[in-house]
């Protein structure tokens, strides 16, 4: 079975884990044996930052770590066991941003894929060749090998009128908190595809959008040419959970974003935003979580426990998805 994945950071992460499962790879880590099944995530760039003179890729290293095995699964991001000497001696120089953490072992991957980036290598490659390292057991993508970066329009904290800052910057530094006026994914409008994705999507034999955020995550996928294109071509169809249950996102900020794009933080709006495919939109069926009664015309919704909260209750939610998708149960699965 072919299953293409479109993620952000922690919730794609953490979905991935369950993808892996309910097709009986390990979660974390490479199949002792060859697995017949084949996943492929889409990640998202827009969180991407250059950073004391680094390439930073949040949601790519999430994905990556989690999947590896190296991930500080409390914080849900960074690497286990991490030092802070560069960024004390950082702070101790006065160097900015003093505001975004980079541990000591992150640094190195930084310095790896930073290294790769100025000798010309793409996104894309030097992604796989970290991967080498971690061995995930799913193919991680980035959407392109271009530029994009999402800046956020707001209200200055210090009262000097509106401004654009870096999505890091509002997200982190002012954890969320100055409304956003709009979200722009910027760079997106040139930005090409990076190689894989298009294959990705339409030879899959599902399509599965993961509870990440709308927004920041999936809607920056969207925003690159030919993603949507891409997505329509695709023969299979495309099943979406829910990041929104019980009118609040799990963890994160995803309802000051869906507010500065007038969606409300239910998940019968965000479906709706999502739309149908048959109607320009990006979903065959929706899932979300017990209780929370939605209607999005056009779009097959069940209702299922959503709380990813551990891997086995994550791999449930995919079975369901994969039975929605009338695909049989996965071989090498339990
Ligand atoms: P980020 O890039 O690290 O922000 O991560 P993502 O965009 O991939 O995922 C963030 C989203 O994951 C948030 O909007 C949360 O609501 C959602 N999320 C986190 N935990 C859970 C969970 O257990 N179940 C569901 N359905 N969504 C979750
Ligand atoms: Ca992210």
């Amino acid at each position: 079975m072919k299953v293409a994945v479109l993620v952000g950071g922690f919730g794609g992460a953490r979905f991935l884990l369950g993808v892996k499962h309910a097709l009986g790879m390990p979660p974390v880590g490479e199949p002792e044996q060859p697995s017949p099944h084949e996943v492929t995530a889409v990640v998202n760039v827009g969180d991407d930052a250059w950073m004391h003179g680094l390439r930073v890729c949040p949601d790519l290293d999430t994905c990556m770590y989690t999947l590896g095995g190296g991930i500080d699964s409390d914080k849900g991001w960074g690497r286990t066991e991490e030092t802070w000497s560069v960024s004390t001696e950082l702070a101790a120089y006065g160097a900015e941003p003093s505001w975004f953490g980079l541990g000591d072992r992150d640094i190195a991957t930084h310095l790896v894929r930073s290294r790769m980036l100025r000798a010309g290598y793409p996104l894309s490659a030097i992604t796989e060749a970290l991967c080498d390292r971690w061995r995930p057991g799913v193919r991680l993508l980035p959407v392109t090998d271009d530029r994009v970066e999402t800046h956020v329009a707001i209200e200055d904290p210090q009262g000097q009128g509106p401004r654009a800052v870096h999505f890091q910057e509002w997200w982190v530094r002012h954890r969320a908190e100055p409304k956003a006026q709009t979200i722009v994914p910027v760079g997106a409008d040139e930005a090409q595809l990076a190689p894989g994705v298009a294959e990705a999507l339409e030879q899959a034999d599902v399509v599965l959008v993961a509870p990440s955020n709308p927004v920041v995550s999936i809607g920056t996928l969207l925003a690159v040419p030919g993603f949507d294109t891409a997505l329509h071509a695709a023969t299979a169809p495309v099943v979406g959970l829910s990041p929104i249950i019980g009118g609040r996102p799990l963890r994160g900020m995803a309802d000051a974003c869906l507010s500065a794009i007038g969606v409300e933080s239910t998940a019968e709006a965000v479906g709706r935003h999502y739309g149908a495919r048959a109607t320009g939109g990006i979903l065959d069926a929706w899932l979300v979580h017990r209780g929370d009664n939605v209607d999005v015309p056009g779009v097959a919704v069940r209702q299922v426990p959503l709380l990813m909260s551990d891997v086995e209750a994550t791999a449930e939610m995919v079975r369901v998805a994969f039975e929605i998708a009338g695909l049989p149960a996965p071989e090498g699965a339990r």
